[in-house]
């Protein structure tokens, strides 16, 4: 018989969540967003272009006020999918691989997301706020995996501020 750590299930979710990142195509931060609903996978998520348009690994990220917009986020992308396959993510659960920034947040929120699980440092002080005042849950857990990559501030930045995966 063998025995090993067996995951809990929020570090179960949450290592999915950084495997899902793997897949993102924007290297100055890799995303990953798992939707979660009585345990059950809803939908996943990205950071990444628009679908049939190029990728910043292949054309160079699209630089505004020090911020990539070429991409979608990876929360932005799982409510897109469950809207794309009419999958209701009501009262689900969010993991994600770091805090989501503003606009994912009230996103997050209006889709009825009630608990949001993320790993990472750097917390964004409005989404946060806003998250708090609309009743969702913010978990902050502890969690690396070798050879992953969780977004962090690129020297310079002021942590919580810019959020830019
Ligand atoms: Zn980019
Ligand atoms: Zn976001």
């Amino acid at each position: 018989m063998t025995t090993h750590p067996r995951p809990t299930w929020d570090e179960y979710f949450i290592q999915i969540a950084f495997t899902v990142a793997q897949r993102s195509t924007c290297d100055r931060a890799h995303v990953g967003c798992v939707l979660v609903r009585d345990r059950r996978i809803l939908t996943t998520g990205y950071n990444g272009a628009p679908a049939g348009l190029p990728h910043c690994d292949d054309v160079g990220h699209l630089m505004v006020d020090g911020h990539c917009v070429r991409t979608l986020h990876a929360e932005q992308n799982a409510i897109i999918q469950a809207a794309l396959h009419g999958i209701s993510i009501e009262r689900a659960s969010s993991y994600v691989t770091h805090q989501p920034c503003l606009t994912c947040a009230k996103m997050l929120i209006n889709a009825g997301v009630r608990r949001v699980v993320y790993a990472g440092n750097y917390p964004d002080e409005h989404s946060r706020r806003f998250l708090a005042e609309a009743g969702v849950e913010l978990v902050h857990m502890e969690w690396r995996r070798e050879g992953d990559t969780v977004y962090q501030p690129r020297e310079g930045e002021e942590p919580g501020l810019t959020v830019n995966h």
